[in-house]
């Protein structure tokens, strides 16, 4: 059996003590969570989340990771750097990092190549726009963006990746996807890594639903066949709304 996972995506939200906050109020609110539990927070929140998460049933995440180990790379941070931190997961290939820096499917792989060799489990997300989805190419779209998301990642590798469907023009504009949409949608992603892996690793690989999930929505798209969890954004800076979200499920 496959279990579900609720990952919340911070963004560029929470200063430290914020974080503490956050993460003390949501603790006791999902200690019997069903479902994985993930928190990806800014970089400069990790040292202290993982402190307040010590001991919880929430894992620690972050939202970008280089290709690297080091070197030139202003701004970034390795792979090794998140491990020390006890960083369980990673995002890559966000939307938002898609669209204002300049990721591609290749840097998207690449990214997830390194993670996967540290050791971390990876949420890759792919989506389509809204210009995309109104001329008739999601599918092409998403199928595009996870074959090269995946290009060369060994089944090893896969069983520690997890897919987010999000929707681009559905993040941070209160605009879901229709249940059946996502799970249709879902479906295509799911016969790509088939294409790539076979019929078995389709079935087991976790892919989420991302875009305006919250407790109101939560339940329907849930008990589609094809969602296996959520990305969750806006909703994840409220604990009582990413509490209602994870314990709906
Ligand atoms: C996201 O950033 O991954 C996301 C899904 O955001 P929101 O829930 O706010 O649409």
């Amino acid at each position: 059996m496959k279990k579900e996972i609720i990952a919340g995506n911070w963004k560029m939200n929470n200063n430290k003590e914020q974080t503490l906050a956050l993460i003390n109020e949501l603790k006791p609110l999902v200690k019997d969570a069903k479902c994985e539990v993930v928190v990806c927070v800014p970089f400069t929140s990790i040292e202290t989340a993982r402190k307040a998460l010590r001991g919880s049933n929430i894992k620690l995440g972050a939202q970008n990771v280089h290709w690297a180990p080091k070197g030139a790379f202003t701004g970034e941070i390795s792979a090794d750097m998140l491990v020390e931190q006890k960083v369980k997961y990673v995002l890559v290939g966000h939307s938002e990092r898609r669209q204002y820096f300049g990721e591609t499917n290749q840097s998207v792989n690449a990214r997830a190549k390194a993670a996967l060799g540290a050791g971390l489990n990876v949420i890759m997300c792919v989506g389509e726009t809204l210009e995309e989805r109104e001329t008739g190419k999601t599918a092409d779209v998403v199928t595009k963006q996870t074959l090269e998301g995946l290009e060369g990642i060994e089944k090893d590798g896969l069983k520690k990746i997890v897919i987010a469907y999000e929707p681009v023009w559905a993040i941070g504009t209160g605009k879901t996807a229709t249940a059946q949409d996502a799970n249709d949608t879902i479906a295509i992603i799911r016969k790509a890594v088939k294409k790539l892996y076979g019929r078995n690793y389709a079935k087991s690989i976790r892919i989420q639903y991302g875009g305006s999930m919250n407790p109101g929505n939560v339940k329907e798209l849930m008990a589609m066949p094809e969602i296996d969890g959520g990305l969750i954004g806006g909703a994840s800076l409220r604990a009582k709304d990413f509490a209602a979200v994870v314990l709906d499920r």
